[in-house]
C-alpha cells in the first residue's frame, strides 16, 4: 500500500521511501524513514496536498510524492497503546541547573580581546528570531549572505561587547539540497564561528535533535538551548536536563525565549564554551549493537579511510565520513579522494546497505533517529496532548476545513487589504504627506530667503521633495501591510494558506508558498518582492518575483479610474475588473512559459511543517516592522534619490543646459520624441503620452498628472477611446516603477532587474498592439 491511499484518521507504518535526490533526502531529514508511524489527518480542500502527523508534529506533502512511500496499515488499537506508553511521573528541578553534568573547563581560554562569534542554528519555528531579539536587543543589522539572497542577521549579545551572533536560516538538516542548508553549512565550516547555539523546540525534541546530531559532528563548541520550556511544563511534560547533557555531551540549557527565562544562563554557558573552546564530548552516536552494527562499522571504517584528506581540507572527520556515506557529492569533491579510496568507499557503503537492509541515506538517517529515540525515552516525559495543539486542531477545522478554508482565506485577505489600502494606510499616508509638505514649504521659504539659485531650488523642491517624497509616502502602506502579514506569518496561518492553495499554484510550476507575495503584489510590488524572502527555493523565488509585476498594484488604480471615467464611464467597473483579471491571466501564461523555458527544473517538493498556532510576540512584530521600514528608507534615499535627480534634470533642462520654462522643450521631451516611432504601431505615438509613461516609471500615479499637465487638461479631445484602451493595457503591463525595480535588483541582481524592465515593456507593447488591432476590426 502507498501513503497516498491512506484515509483520514488511519495510521500506518512506513516500509519504504522511494524517490531520489533532494526530495528523498528531505523525507528522511523530516523523520519520514522506514519504521516510523504516521497518521493521516486530512487532505487540503482542493484534494492535494495531504496533512500527516508523525513524530509528534504535522507535515504536509503532495499526493504524488506520497505515492513514493510504501506503508502498511496499523490497527487503531495498537496506535493508541503506543501513545500511552512512556508516560511516567518524574521530578524535575526546573529551569537553570547550571550544567551540573557538564563540568566547565578552565583550561586555555582564547586570548583576551578575541571576538566570540556565535552561530544561532535551529529548525524553523523553533524560536530563533525570538531568542535572537532577546539576546541582541537592538544591536543588530540585517544583511545578505554574499552571493545568495538569504537573509542574515548579525548582532552583539547584550552586555557582552566582545561577541557577535549570526542568525542562520531555519533548517532541518545539513544536507546540501536547499540553499539555506548549504548556506548554514558553509557558514559553520568556512566562517568558523567560535561556538554554535543550537535552539531546540522542547515540545518537539524528536525532530529537532536530528539537526543537533549533525551539528555535533561539526566538532565546534556548542550549547543546546531547549526552548519553549514554558509550553512543555505547562502541559505536564518534563525533561531530565542533566541526563540529556550527559547523553549529548554538550551543555543543555532550558529556556523560554518568549518569556525571557533562562536566557542569562544560556549566555553564560555560551560565552564559557566559546572562550574555553569546549568541544562536544561525543560525536559517535552509532551503536555497535544496533542492527548488527553495520552502520557503526561502516562509519568508523570511512572515518579512518578519509582522516588525512579531511584534515588537509579542514573538514571535521566525523561529519565528512557520515556525509560521504550518505552519498554527498559536494563533500566527495572537496575531499579529493583518490580512485582507490573512492572504490573502497563504495564497497563499504554497499556492504553496509546489504547488511542493514536499507539504502545508504536511509541507513544513516535511521541511525540518527535510533539514538534520538533513546534520548527521548530516557530524558523526556512527554506532555499530555498540549493545549496549544488542541487549540490548533480546532482552528484548523475551520481554517483548513474542506468547505470553510477558501472562504475564510478570501475573507482574511480581503480584510487585510481593506484595512491596509483603504483605512489605516491612507490615513498614515496623509499624515506623512502633510509632514513632508510642511517640510517642503519650510525648505522653500528658507531657500527663498537665502536667495538660493533657482535651479537648486527646483532640484530640492521638484526633485527631492516631490520625487523621494512620493516614494517615501509608500512607507505607511508597506509598514501597515507588513504588520498584518507578520501577524499572519507568526501565528502560523501562512503555512496553512500555502497548504490550501498549493494545488492551484502548482499548475503553473509554483508551490503554495508563492501565494503570499503574489497577493501582496496587488497592493504594492515593493513589499511583494521583499516578501519572497520567505520562499525556500531559489527557483521559486525567482519565478515569483518575475510574476509579481503582473498583479496590478494600487498605484495603477488612479490611471484606470481616470481613463475609464473619461472614456468608458458606462462600463467603468467592468473594465477595471477586466484589467485586473487580464493581469492575472497574463501572469499565469507567463508562469507556464517560464516553467517550460527559464525555470525548467523540478519545483521544490512541498514537504512542509504545519506548526501549532501561536500568539505572535509583540516584540518580534515591532522589530520586523522597524527592519522593513529601515530597509525601505535606505533604498529610498539611495537608488530612488539618484533616479529622481536624473529625471528632474532631464525634464528641467534643454540640450544647451538652460533651465526650461515648459517641459515641452526639455531634454526629456526630446528623448521621448525619439521613442515616439516605437509607440506609433500601438497607437500611442504622441510625445506627451510617451513622456507621461516614462514619468510613470518613477511612480505610476504620475502618468495621470503628467498627462493632465502636458495636454493642459484636454486629454479627452486629444486621444480616441481606442487609444485610451491601448494605453490602459499598456499601463497595466509595462515595467514596474523604479522602487519596485530597485527591490528586484536587490533580490535578484541587476541583470534580472533589467530583464524585468525590458520583458514587461515587450509584453505590454504586444498586448497594446493586440488591443489596437482588435479594436480597429470592431
Ligand atoms: P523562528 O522561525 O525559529 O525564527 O521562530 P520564531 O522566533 O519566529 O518563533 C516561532 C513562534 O514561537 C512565535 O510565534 C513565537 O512567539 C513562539 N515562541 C518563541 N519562543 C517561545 C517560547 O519560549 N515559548 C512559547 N510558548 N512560544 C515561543
Ligand atoms: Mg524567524
Amino acid at each position: 500500500m502507498k501513503l497516498n491511499e491512506l484515509k483520514a484518521g488511519q495510521s500506518a507504518r512506513v516500509l519504504s521511501i522511494g524517490g531520489e535526490g533532494a526530495l528523498r533526502q528531505h523525507f528522511l531529514d523530516m523523520g519520514l524513514i522506514p519504521g516510523v508511524e504516521v497518521t493521516m489527518i486530512k487532505l487540503a480542500p482542493m484534494g492535494d496536498p495531504m496533512e500527516l502527523r508523525l513524530r509528534g508534529y504535522e507535515l504536509t506533502l503532495r499526493l504524488n510524492d506520497a505515492e513514493k512511500i510504501g506503508i502498511e496499515l496499523l490497527e487503531a488499537a495498537h496506535v493508541k497503546a503506543q501513545d500511552q506508553e512512556g508516560r511516567r511521573p518524574a521530578d524535575h528541578p526546573g529551569l537553570g541547573e547550571e550544567g551540573r553534568f557538564h563540568p566547565k573547563g578552565t583550561g586555555d581560554p582564547l586570548p583576551e580581546g578575541t571576538v566570540l562569534s556565535f552561530a544561532l542554528v535551529g529548525n524553523q519555528n523553533s524560536g530563533k528570531t525570538t531568542l535572537f531579539n532577546q539576546l541582541t536587543g537592538s544591536n543588530q543589522h540585517v544583511g545578505n549572505f554574499p552571493g545568495v539572497t538569504v537573509d542574515r542577521k548579525d548582532g552583539v549579545i547584550r552586555g557582552h561587547a566582545d561577541t557577535s551572533i549570526t542568525d542562520l536560516p531555519g533548517i532541518y538538516s545539513m544536507s546540501p539540497y536547499s540553499n539555506e542548508e548549504l548556506v548554514s553549512r558553509d557558514f559553520v565550516i568556512n566562517r568558523k564561528p567560535k561556538a554554535i547555539i543550537n535552539i531546540v523546540d522542547a515540545t518537539n525534541v524528536e525532530r529537532n535533535l536530528y539537526l543537533t546530531m549533525q551539528l555535533l559532528e561539526m566538532n565546534v563548541p556548542m550549547v543546546v538551548a531547549l526552548n519553549m520550556m514554558d509550553e512543555l511544563t505547562g502541559n505536564g511534560g518534563t525533561v531530565d536536563i542533566n541526563r540529556m547533557e550527559s547523553m549529548l555531551g554538550v551543555p543543555v540549557v532550558p529556556i523560554s525565549a518568549a518569556k525571557n527565562e533562562g536566557v542569562d544562563e544560556l549566555v553564560r554557558h555560551a560565552v564559557h564554551i566559546a572562550k574555553y573552546q569546549e568541544r562536544p564530548l561525543r560525536q559517535d552516536f552509532c551503536g555497535a549493537q544496533d542492527h548488527g552494527g553495520a552502520v557503526h562499522r561502516a562509519l568508523h571504517a570511512v572515518s579512518h579511510l578519509i582522516e588525512d584528506h579531511a584534515e588537509r581540507v579542514g573538514l571535521p572527520v566525523r561529519f565528512a565520513a557520515s556525509k560521504l556515506l550518505e552519498g554527498d557529492r559536494h563533500i566527495e569533491a572537496q575531499l579529493q579522494l583518490e580512485q582507490n579510496e573512492k572504490e573502497l568507499l563504495e564497497h563499504i557503503a554497499l556492504q553496509m546497505e546489504s547488511e542493514r537492509g536499507l539504502d545508504r541515506s536511509a541507513a544513516i538517517a535511521d541511525m540518527r533517529f535510533e539514538f534520538i529515540e533513546k534520548v527521548c525515552e530516557s530524558c523526556i516525559i512527554k506532555p499530555r496532548e498540549s493545549r496549544e495543539h488542541k487549540r490548533s486542531e480546532k482552528l484548523d477545522r475551520v481554517l483548513t476545513g474542506k468547505y470553510t478554508a477558501i472562504p475564510v482565506f478570501i475573507g482574511i485577505i480581503g480584510l487585510v487589504f481593506f484595512l491596509t489600502f483603504f483605512l489605516i494606510g491612507p490615513f498614515l499616508q496623509n499624515l506623512l504627506a502633510e509632514g513632508i509638505g510642511h517640510l517642503g514649504s519650510l525648505a522653500a521659504r528658507a531657500m527663498e530667503a537665502g536667495h538660493v539659485n533657482p535651479a537648486i531650488q527646483s532640484l530640492v523642491l521638484d526633485g527631492i521633495f516631490e520625487g523621494v517624497g512620493s516614494v517615501v509616502s509608500f512607507l505607511p502602506l508597506i509598514v501597515t501591510l507588513f504588520f498584518f502579514l507578520s501577524l499572519l506569518e507568526d501565528s502560523g496561518y501562512i503555512a496553512r494558506v500555502a497548504f490550501v492553495t498549493d494545488k492551484l499554484l502548482r499548475r503553473s510550476g509554483l508551490s503554495g508558498r508563492s501565494i503570499v507575495p503574489m497577493l501582496i503584489g496587488f497592493g504594492c510590488t515593493v513589499p511583494a518582492v521583499m516578501a519572497t524572502r520567505t520562499l525556500p527555493s531559489d527557483r521559486d523565488r525567482h519565478m515569483t518575483i518575475l510574476l509579481t509585476p503582473f498583479m496590478s498594484c494600487t498605484a495603477k488604480l488612479p490611471i484606470y479610474s481616470f481613463f475609464v471615467s473619461v472614456f468608458f464611464p458606462k462600463r467603468a467597473w467592468l473594465i477595471i475588473t477586466g484589467l485586473y483579471l487580464l493581469g492575472i491571466v497574463m501572469g499565469i501564461l507567463a508562469a507556464r512559459l517560464y516553467k517550460k523555458t527559464l525555470f525548467k527544473g523540478e519545483a521544490v517538493p512541498f514537504v512542509m511543517e504545519l506548526p501549532n498556532y501561536r500568539m505572535p510576540s509583540a516584540r518580534n512584530v515591532l522589530q520586523l516592522l522597524w527592519e522593513k521600514a529601515r530597509d525601505f528608507l535606505q533604498r529610498a534615499f539611495s537608488v530612488i534619490l539618484i533616479a529622481t535627480i536624473v529625471v528632474w534634470f532631464l525634464k528641467s533642462f534643454d540640450f544647451r543646459f538652460n533651465l526650461v520654462a515648459n517641459s515641452y522643450n526639455s531634454i526629456l521631451a526630446e528623448l521621448a520624441g525619439l521613442l515616439v516611432p516605437l509607440f506609433t504601431p500601438v497607437g500611442l505615438g504622441d510625445w506627451r503620452i510617451v513622456t507621461s509613461l516614462i514619468c510613470g516609471f518613477m511612480a505610476k500615479e504620475s502618468v495621470v498628472s503628467v498627462m493632465e499637465l502636458l495636454f493642459s487638461g484636454g486629454v479627452q479631445n486629444a486621444i480616441t477611446s481606442l487609444m485610451a484602451a491601448s494605453l490602459l493595457v499598456f499601463s497595466l503591463l509595462y515595467t514596474p516603477c523604479v522602487a519596485a525595480i530597485a527591490s528586484i535588483k536587490r533580490e535578484l541582481g541587476g541583470k534580472w532587474a533589467l530583464y524585468v524592465v525590458l520583458w514587461q515593456c515587450a509584453v505590454a507593447w504586444v498586448a497594446a498592439l493586440a488591443v489596437r488591432l482588435i479594436g480597429s476590426l470592431l
